[in-house]
C-alpha cells in the first residue's frame, strides 16, 4: 500500500486517515475538503484504487494503474457540466450503483467540484447516499465545503487537506524532480502552498512565462491609459486560456495506450468516451488553475509592494523580483496596497462563485487603478 499515496506531498493526517481505511475497512461516503492544489484529486484516485485493486492497493498493478489514469469501468469520476452536477446524472449513478461491479473489488464514484450539486441533485443523490449498496463508495472532493448541503456533508466521513508548508514544497521539488535547493526555496515560498502549482512552476516554461506575465501586468496596471487596460485584460485572460490545450496530447496518447489492450469494439468505444471525458474535465481544471493563478500573482505582487513600503523586504514572496519591487514601490503606500490587495481578493471571492470571469477580472483591474490613482 506504500506505493499508492507517493504522490501526495505533506498531508500526512490525510494519508493516515486513508491508509488505515484501507486496512481496516473503509466507509461507505468520503469528504476530501482543502484548498486547491494540494493534492485531494489525486488522493481520491489512489485510495479508489487501494478500493479497487485485488491486492488492497498494491499502487502497480493494472488495477492500480488504470483507476489512476481515470480509464477503469468500475471507478466513475463525475464533474459538474457548466455550472452545476445535475439530476440526469445522478439518476443514471443511483440505477447503475446497485449493480455489482465488472472486474474490481468495489465501484467507487468520485465527484470533483462536488459543491456543485443543482438542488434536485443532491436530493436524488441524498437516497443512494443514506443506504449505498455495499460494494459502492463515494468520494467528494471539493474546495468550498460551505457550499454543500449539510445532510450530504453530515453523511461523509471528513478528510482534512491543508496547505503544504514550504519546507515540504521545496523538499519534494528537489527530491522528485532535481530541483536546486535555492531555487527550490523561490519557487515553494512563490507557490504559497499550492503543490501543484509550485510542480508546474518548476517543469512548464509556460507557467514560468505566465507568471512573468501576469507579474508585468501588475507592475504596469496602474500606470496604464484606458485602452492600455483593455488589451492587459486580453493579455489577462489569454493567460488563463493559454494552457487549455495542453492536456489534449497527452490524453490521446494515454488513450492509444489503453485501446492497444483493449478488446472489443465495444470497450473501445467506451475508453474513447471517457478519454473525452477528461479532457472536457482537465480543460476545466486548468481554466479554474489559470483563474486562480491570476489573483494568487496578483494579489502576491500588490502585497509585496506593502511589505516593501512597510520596510518589510524579508517577507516578500517573490524575491525574484525584490529590485523591481524597491523601484517602483510608492513611499507611504501602504493603505494603497492593502486596498489592491483587497480589490483582487474580492475578485477570487466572486470567481469561486462562477461570475463571468472576464467581468470579475475586469472589475478588480478597474479597482486596483482606483487604489492606486
Ligand atoms: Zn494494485
Amino acid at each position: 500500500m506504500r506505493g499508492l499515496f507517493t504522490d501526495i506531498t505533506g498531508q500526512e493526517m490525510a494519508v493516515g486517515l486513508l491508509t488505515r481505511a484501507l486496512e481496516q475497512g473503509a466507509s461507505h461516503a468520503y469528504l476530501f475538503s482543502g484548498p486547491p492544489g494540494v493534492g485531494k484529486t489525486e488522493a481520491a484516485l489512489a485510495f479508489a484504487a487501494g478500493l479497487a485493486c485485488p491486492e488492497g492497493g498494491c499502487g502497480v498493478c493494472a488495477t492500480c494503474r488504470r483507476v489512476k489514469e481515470g480509464l477503469h469501468p468500475d471507478i466513475e469520476i463525475v464533474a459538474p457540466e457548466g455550472n452545476f452536477i445535475r439530476k440526469e446524472e445522478i439518476t443514471e449513478i443511483n440505477l447503475h450503483a446497485v449493480y455489482r461491479p465488472y472486474e474490481a473489488k468495489a465501484k467507487v464514484y468520485i465527484f470533483l467540484e462536488a459543491d456543485s450539486f443543482n438542488i434536485e441533485a443532491a436530493n436524488a443523490f441524498l437516497k443512494t447516499l443514506e443506504e449505498p449498496p455495499g460494494h459502492v463508495h463515494f468520494i467528494l472532493v471539493t474546495d468550498r465545503p460551505e457550499r454543500l448541503l449539510p445532510t450530504i456533508a453530515s453523511r461523509c466521513q471528513l478528510v482534512t487537506f491543508s496547505p503544504v508548508a514550504a519546507r515540504a514544497i521545496a523538499a519534494d521539488l528537489s527530491g522528485r524532480l532535481g530541483v536546486k535547493e535555492r531555487e527550490a526555496e523561490l519557487i515553494a515560498r512563490v507557490a504559497g502552498g499550492n503543490l501543484s502549482y509550485a510542480r508546474e512552476l518548476a517543469t512548464s516554461d509556460t507557467v514560468r512565462r505566465q507568471r512573468d506575465v501576469l507579474l508585468d501586468l501588475a507592475r504596469d496596471l496602474p500606470r496604464a491609459g484606458l485602452l492600455d487596460t483593455e488589451v492587459a485584460l486580453d493579455d489577462a485572460m489569454a493567460s488563463v486560456e493559454s494552457r487549455e490545450a495542453e492536456v489534449v496530447p497527452e490524453i490521446k496518447a494515454e488513450l492509444k495506450r489503453a485501446l492497444e489492450w483493449a478488446g472489443d469494439a465495444r470497450t473501445k468505444k467506451w475508453l474513447e468516451k471517457r478519454s473525452e471525458d477528461k479532457i472536457k474535465r482537465q480543460q476545466r481544471r486548468l481554466r479554474t488553475q489559470g483563474l486562480q493563478t491570476l489573483t494568487h500573482v496578483f494579489a502576491g505582487w500588490y502585497r509585496d509592494l506593502a511589505l516593501v513600503s512597510a520596510g518589510a523586504e524579508d517577507a516578500v514572496l517573490n524575491r525574484d523580483r525584490l529590485s523591481e519591487l524597491q523601484t517602483v514601490v510608492r513611499p507611504g503606500g501602504l493603505r494603497a496596497y492593502t486596498d489592491a490587495v483587497e480589490a483582487v481578493q474580492k475578485a477570487e471571492e466572486r470567481l469561486r462563485y462562477n461570475v463571468d470571469a472576464r467581468l470579475a477580472v475586469g472589475d478588480m483591474f478597474r479597482s486596483i487603478k482606483e487604489a492606486l490613482a
